[in-house]
């Protein structure tokens, strides 16, 4: 009998996660790197939310919470909701989670039989694959390409639906290619779906406020499709607060008490203090955060023209979120120092061993021919990384 379970061993590590800690160990060793690989915002949490923070504590908010989070929470979730996207949800649709990680694994573990297909257009978000194969569902991928911004079209979805599928997992703005579906694009595949009533969305929202060309679009928008989406959602990129670990989601009632169900046997509710800096987060206007996001633009405008003057390199433009994902399959089959680079994932590794700059392998988001710049980072910083990355292409 094996020590560990077969559920481990056949799950990969978090590619994110996993170059970000091979960084941060090249760091100690005293090597210069620059980290490139982490989704996550360099900013600090605004003052107004951590304010808040330390009101909770000294408000003496330190027992258990509820487990689905504090009422006062998920009402400022709605006020949101309404707010920003013009949902209506009501409180038991609502379920605070230690991060939109959680409220994912928490869908997966509810709805998820063995069997059944989750269609994930590629490229997709690192930990979709993994945890749905965790709960024993079958991930679908679809290809998309970089002429069509990554997008999945109304055609992939239809071709890609079997009999077995009961979800479809995505992000818009997207991690990693950064792309943004519009209403229209959403409403084509919204169409699709007309014909598969038992068929599911999971419509993670996370970018939702660093989307560079406006109009953010949730497929719970649609009458149609209210009832069948689950939007998930989370303080970490907007509000640069990673570590607080927050998420949530707005949900058919009878989905949201199953998470409830879950967390209360897994980890009971989230973080007591995070909850109370979190209402105050979601009670502030977006407009609050819109620095961050000037800056963020700013960033991908450098980052692409800096990559777009290396040869090789394959860029689109993203719409959102704080990523580009080029295509670099013209390196492979190239060979330095004995090494021959033939997909992604050498290449990455290169750019670390040679540049010293952290990226991570498309693979991890289901494609091999690209890798993903983070440009949470200063220009400084990316314009130094760019520069090595290029000489060492040279
Ligand atoms: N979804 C996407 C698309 C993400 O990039 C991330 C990154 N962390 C998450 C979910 C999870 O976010 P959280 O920090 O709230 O767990
Ligand atoms: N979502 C971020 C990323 O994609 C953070 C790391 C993680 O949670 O995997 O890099």
């Amino acid at each position: 009998m094996s020590l560990l379970s077969d559920r481990i061993l056949n799950m990969s590590t978090s590619a994110t996660l996993a170059m970000a800690a091979k960084a941060r160990e090249l760091r100690t060793e005293g090597k210069d790197i620059i980290g490139l690989s982490l989704g996550e915002p360099d900013f600090n949490t605004p003052d107004f939310i951590k304010n808040a923070a330390i009101q909770g504590i000294n408000d003496d908010y330190n027992s258990y919470t509820p487990v689905d989070g504090y009422v006062e929470l998920k009402e400022a979730i709605i006020t949101k909701f309404k707010r920003d996207n013009n949902l209506t949800y009501t409180l038991p649709q609502i379920v605070v989670s230690t991060g939109a990680k959680q409220s994912l694994a928490n869908i997966a573990a509810v709805m998820l039989n063995k069997g059944d297909e989750v269609i994930l257009p590629c490229p997709y978000w690192v930990s979709y694959s993994d945890i749905v194969k965790l709960n024993e569902g079958v991930p679908v991928e679809v290809k998309t390409a970089i002429d069509t911004d990554f997008k999945m079209t109304a055609s992939q979805l239809e071709a890609a639906i079997t009999p077995n599928t009961k979800m479809i997992w995505f992000s818009s703005p997207c991690n990693p290619s950064g792309s943004v579906y519009s209403k229209a694009e959403l409403r084509a595949l919204a169409d699709v779906l007309q014909n598969h009533p038992n068929i599911y969305v999971v419509s993670d929202e996370i970018y939702e406020h660093i989307n560079f060309v406006g109009g953010h679009a949730s497929m719970a928008q649609f009458e149609d499709m209210y009832n069948r989406t689950i939007t998930v959602n989370g303080v970490s990129k907007a509000f640069a607060m990673t570590g607080w670990r927050i998420g949530f989601i707005g949900a058919p009632t009878e989905i949201a008490r199953a998470c409830n169900k879950m967390q209360g046997q897994i980890t009971s509710g989230a973080n007591c203090i995070a909850q109370r800096a979190v209402i105050t987060a979601m009670k502030a206007s977006p407009s609050k955060v819109q620095f961050m996001i000037d800056e963020f633009k700013i960033r991908r405008d450098l980052v692409l023209e800096l990559l777009n003057d290396i040869e090789g390199f394959k860029t689109n433009t993203p719409e959102g979120a704080f990523y580009v994902f080029p295509n670099i399959s013209s390196f492979f089959g190239k060979t330095f120092r004995g090494k021959t680079i033939n997909n992604a994932s050498d290449f990455s590794l290169y750019l670390l061993e040679e540049a010293l700059v952290a990226t991570v392998t498309g693979e991890a988001f289901g494609n091999p021919d690209c890798i993903r710049i983070s440009y949470a980072a200063s220009q400084d910083q990316l314009i130094e990384a760019i520069k090595r990355i290029k000489e060492s292409l040279n």
